[in-house]
Order: C-alpha cells, then structure tokens, then sequence
C-alpha cells in the first residue's frame, strides 16, 4: 500500500473557529463538526477524539489518523511558597519557554510565552539578554493555557485561570498573526470564553502592530513604557528609538478609543536612581493626566549582568504619590514568585542554572504529562 503524499497531521488546536469551520467543511463535513470538537477542547479539556462521543465512530477514526492536538511538554514544574506555579516547557529542538500562574483571592491569572526569546533587547530583561530564537504557534500559546488549567486540575467549563496575560517571554506584537488567533480563542465563547477585558496583551511599543490590533481584537492593552522621555526610554526600550513616545501614546490613545476600552495600563519598572525620581514621576503624571490610563509601577526583579538595581520602597511609594496627587491612577505590584525565579523579567527558559538552583521552593513534577 502506498503512503500518503502528506502524512503529517494536521494540527487543529490554535484554529479559529471560522478556520476550524472551514477545515471540516473542505473536508465534506458539516460545519457544526467544528462547534463539537472546540467544545471537546476548549471548554471540556478533552484532546483524545476517541473520547468525543458525539462525533460518529467513522469521523472520531479519522480525527484520532489524521489530526493532532498536542500540548506542550513539560519538562520542570515548580510551586513557590505563596502558591505561584511556574512550569518549563519544551517546545522541541531543546528549546524552553516558561509559563508562570499566580494565585490571587479573586482572580488567577496565567502568564504565557509568546516567543522563544526576545529580539527586543531591553536591558534589564533576563528573555531580552537571552536573544531572539523563534515565534511560537497559536497552538503552542493556546496549548500553554490548555495545559495549565489540566495541571491545575480544572477544565475549560471549571477553570482556575480567570485572566491571560503575555507577559511570559516574548514580544507578543512581534509574533502579530498568532497572538491575535491566540487572542481570538481566548475570548471566543466556543474557545475558552474569558472576557475581552481578562486577556492582556503587553507591548514594548510596536505602533503599527497596535493600530492593527485595534481592527482585529479587542483585548485589553498594555505598554511597558520604563521612562517618561525618550532620551531615556531610547536606552530602556530600544524600540523607543523606531517609535518614539509621542506616537506610542497617540496609538493608545486611539486604540482604547476603538476597542472601547476604560484604560489602557502602563507598565513601569522601578530602577533604583535611573527612572525613580519626584521629577520623573511628574514627567510621567503630565503625560497621562485626563487620559484613559493606569499605571502598574513594577519592582525590578534584579537580573544577573545588569547595572540595575530595585529601587527602595519608600521612593516607590514617593513616585505613585506624586502620580496619584496629579489625579493618576497608580497601583504597586507586589512580587510574586520570587524564590522560584517565576516574577516578570526573570523569564529565561533553557538557563538549565535558573531551574535547578535550590531556591527553598518544593518541585512538585518534573518530565511529562500527556
Ligand atoms: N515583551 C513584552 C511582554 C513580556 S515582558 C513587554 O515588554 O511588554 C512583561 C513585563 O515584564 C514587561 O512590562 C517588562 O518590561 C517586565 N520586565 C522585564 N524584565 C523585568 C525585570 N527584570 N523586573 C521586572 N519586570 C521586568
Ligand atoms: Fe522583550 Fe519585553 Fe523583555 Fe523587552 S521587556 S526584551 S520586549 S520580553
């Protein structure tokens, strides 16, 4: 018996509906067929075709020949001791990617990768040091937040991640027409259903990917802006230097506008005596004062081979008054996941020293995981 030309599956996770649809009817199928099998997966965590009963024997058989739905592999699972979980992830040819979820009283909220590295270059970024390596799929984002919601012993229907963040490793709007497929099955009602408002996006400030994103997605937007003039931002976010904060904030603006949203947040690292000063903060406040705007004023997560440091509490706590004095709306993040390297900017996946370093966090699973 000869092969087939192409024998290869096809892999069905990552597919919008309106795609997915398009592949059952390509193949004599009804359209509905795609209602069911994201049913299956988004909302009931079932991968196996064998075991979607309402699909008759013949087109189960064909599913289980001819498709894949393949998760990612996990290869390190770690729990910090306030509950944060970060997983290592092997996306093949010895490359990892990490996916952190943390905990809260009202929300859990999941962290995904968007790249294998970052060609961004940020200095004070552990997946920036690290270098660009390769975009990720729809399926292996979307696959990231499949795998979590099992590992933590939900399904889709029953899920303990209310929020989706790309905040993991990777520049998401560099990696556009997957995020935004990603983007669409979060949100769908078929996919995994979460509000538009629960999915964030965060960018380093890729304006034309920003005003694309505004005509085919709605989710909510976030910038990591790190300074408050360009001459300094130049040197924290190179982009800076290809589009520079006037254009950035003009993109915001328009986009909240379009996508109806109440604000748009602002990422802000704290960097001991480089962006922490009253000053500074009052450069910041003049920018955002009457716009739909929040500010997250983040701890730096120190980062071996960086001259920053985090800055001290109380001039943290100086800057978001200054903010919130000018009429801004500030709010400190608190570091999550520290003792497990899981906090944001400590994303470097494959730094095997990272992973196995006795931090005093318990390892709770280590290789696969169908
Ligand atoms: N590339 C995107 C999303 C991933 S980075 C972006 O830059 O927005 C997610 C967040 O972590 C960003 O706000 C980023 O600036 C921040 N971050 C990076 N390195 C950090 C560090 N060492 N400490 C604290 N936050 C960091
Ligand atoms: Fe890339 Fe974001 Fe890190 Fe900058 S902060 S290097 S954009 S992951």
């Amino acid at each position: 018996m000869n092969a087939p030309v192409d024998s290869s599956p096809v892999n069905l996770l990552g597919m919008p509906r309106t795609e997915l649809e398009a592949w059952f009817t390509d193949r004599g199928e009804k359209t509905f067929r795609a209602r069911q099998l994201m049913q299956w997966v988004y909302r009931r965590s079932v991968l196996d075709p064998g075991a979607m009963t309402d699909l008759s024997l013949a087109l189960r058989e064909s599913l289980d020949r001819d498709v894949a739905l393949g998760l990612p592999q996990v290869r390190e699972h770690r729990e910090s001791a306030d509950g944060t979980v970060k997983w290592l992830l092997e996306m093949g040819h010895g490359q990892d990617v990490e996916m952190v979820f943390i905990p809260e009283e009202k929300r859990g909220t999941l962290c995904v990768s968007s790249q294998v590295g970052c060609a961004m270059d940020c200095p004070f970024c552990a997946t920036g040091r690290q270098g660009f390596n390769r975009n990720l799929s729809a399926a292996e984002i979307i696959g990231q937040v499949i795998l979590a919601i099992r590992e933590l012993g939900g399904t889709g229907e029953d899920s303990p991640v209310s929020n989706v963040v790309f905040m993991g490793m990777g520049e998401p709007l560099a990696n556009f027409k997957e995020v935004v497929k990603a983007c669409d099955l979060l949100t769908d009602d078929l996919g995994l259903g979460i509000s538009r408002r629960r999915v964030t996006v965060s960018t380093s400030g890729l304006v034309p990917q920003i005003q694309r994103l505004a005509e085919l997605s709605n989710v909510a937007l976030a910038i990591s802006l790190h300074a408050a003039n360009d001459k300094l931002r130049d040197e924290l976010v190179p982009i800076n230097r290809r589009h520079n904060i006037a254009e950035l904030l003009d993109a915001c603006w328009d986009y909240a506008d379009r996508t109806n949203s109440k604000q748009v947040t602002f990422e802000y690292i704290m960097l001991d005596g480089v962006n922490d000063q009253p000053r500074q903060a009052r450069e910041l406040a003049s920018l955002l004062v009457g716009r739909p705007a929040k500010v997250n004023l983040i701890p730096f997560n120190p980062v071996p081979g960086t001259p920053y440091e985090r800055s001290p509490g109380a001039t943290v706590d100086a800057f978001r008054k200054v903010l919130m004095d000018k009429g801004v709306i500030t709010i400190t993040r608190r570091p999550r996941g520290n003792d497990i390297d899981a906090a944001c900017g400590q994303l470097a996946g494959n730094l095997d020293n990272r992973i196995s370093a006795p931090l005093g966090a318990k390892t709770m699973h280590t290789g696969h995981r169908a």
